[in-house]
């Protein structure tokens, strides 16, 4: 069997693989360098626990749950990275366990929208957007997502923006 904990976020169950991001490979993504230098570049901005991404075979539905901690650098709120799908027809569905967020949905020609994220808020993305979170709250947010395998991932996309012009100022 494969449990979630609602509060801590972790998924227990076989197979299921941890990532820890830390604000040392994030902090690209902040716009205030200058407040993020006197961060410890080892404080951790994220955690998922997510199903293994098969390496051959037909696409699968796939589960992750994402622990977004609080935090800021300068006034911008912790953020997860962000991407596209590479296949425009894949959405994603995002469920809120805990925690308080907003999810940033921006399309290709700029168009944005702002979906708060609170526990039990659930919002199906659409594949044309690309997708963003934000920790507005004091405490961990954590969320579960699901995607198709095949979605593929386009972080190049996302980078392209100034930085400042996709996150949440507190
Ligand atoms: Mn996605």
């Amino acid at each position: 069997m494969t449990k979630v904990d609602f509060s801590s976020g972790v998924i227990e169950g076989p197979g299921i693989v941890t990532a820890r991001r830390m604000l040392g490979e994030l902090g690209g993504l902040f716009e205030d360098q200058e407040a993020l230098a006197h961060l410890d570049p080892n404080t951790v901005v994220y955690e998922t626990y997510s199903y293994p991404e098969p390496a051959s075979g037909p696409p699968v539905l796939l589960a992750a749950t994402t622990v977004l901690y609080p935090g800021r650098v300068g006034r911008e709120a912790f953020m997860t990275r962000g991407h596209f799908h590479v296949d425009p027809t894949r959405g994603e569905s995002c469920f809120t366990l805990r925690g308080s967020g907003l999810l940033l949905l921006r399309d290709r020609s700029g168009a944005e929208q702002r979906i708060q994220m609170t526990s039990g808020s659930l919002t199906i993305i659409d594949g044309r957007f690309a997708h963003r979170v934000a920790n507005v709250g004091d405490e961990p947010l954590v969320f579960l997502v699901t995607w198709m395998s095949d979605c593929g991932h386009d972080y190049a996309g996302v980078s392209e923006w100034p930085r400042g012009s996709w996150s949440v100022s507190l």
